[in-house]
């Protein structure tokens, strides 16, 4: 899961940015309007938190510009307390939530694993293939009831694996979901982390379509 964090407070941003990627998110944050709308028309991103008042282009223009050029991707804004005028328009201009500053950052966590989960059609917040079990609120990983030790990147390799399993996801959506721009990508980390998911399951878990990418076989739950 990546997220862009469009937020010009320093001190926020950095607190937000450690929360999320201890929740297993991978954040790319960007401290102007501007910057986050370029970043955004990459198409790499799964969710947005904007806040509104950014320099350069303020976050309502943003989400306006966003919309109209056809990009569905959920947006969470981050509103001032006293600002309601912002908050019912930044949700007719098409935010799927919002948030009150100051906030605690558990509930903003538990907002985009809601947002994420329906953006998904899922209203169970588990993910399940066979007898693994996902849990995203508690980044546990179990099989058969017993709980399987993952890397932070194994997890969010399954997790994004599981999310869309029975589409074959390629090396490139892979690694955006992995990786921020601030990370260094060694050139075969992926397939070595696809062995250590096979070898922690099973060896059948994760298909391989070769010079396509990879995938988890789409099943009844
Ligand atoms: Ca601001």
């Amino acid at each position: 899961m990546r997220l862009l964090l469009a937020e010009d407070d320093i001190m926020l941003g950095e607190a937000l940015q450690d929360t999320l990627m201890a929740q297993g998110f991978v954040v790319d944050w960007m401290k102007d309007g501007q910057a986050a709308l370029a970043a955004l028309h990459t198409g790499n991103f799964d969710l947005v938190i904007l806040d509104l008042g950014l320099p350069r282009r303020d976050g309502m223009s943003v989400l306006t510009a966003l919309r109209q050029s056809g990009n569905d991707i959920p947006v969470l804004i981050l509103t001032a307390r006293d600002a309601l005028q912002d908050r019912i328009a930044g949700l007719d201009a098409g935010a799927d939530d919002y948030l009150l500053k100051p906030f605690e950052t558990t509930e903003l966590a538990a907002r985009l694993r809601a947002l994420l989960r329906r953006r998904g059609g899922r209203a169970r917040p588990e993910l399940r293939h066979g007898d693994i079990v996902l849990d995203p609120a508690s980044q546990q990983v179990t099989r058969a009831g017993n709980p399987v030790v993952l890397t932070r990147r194994e997890y969010m390799l399954l997790k994004e694996l599981l999310e869309h399993a029975g589409e074959v996801l390629t090396r490139d959506r892979l690694e955006a979901s992995l990786y921020g721009w601030m990370d260094e990508v060694e050139s075969n980390s992926l397939e070595v982390h696809i062995h250590h998911l096979r070898k922690k399951f099973d060896a059948s878990l994760i298909r391989t379509l070769r010079g396509v990418g990879y995938m988890i076989p789409k099943q009844d739950s």
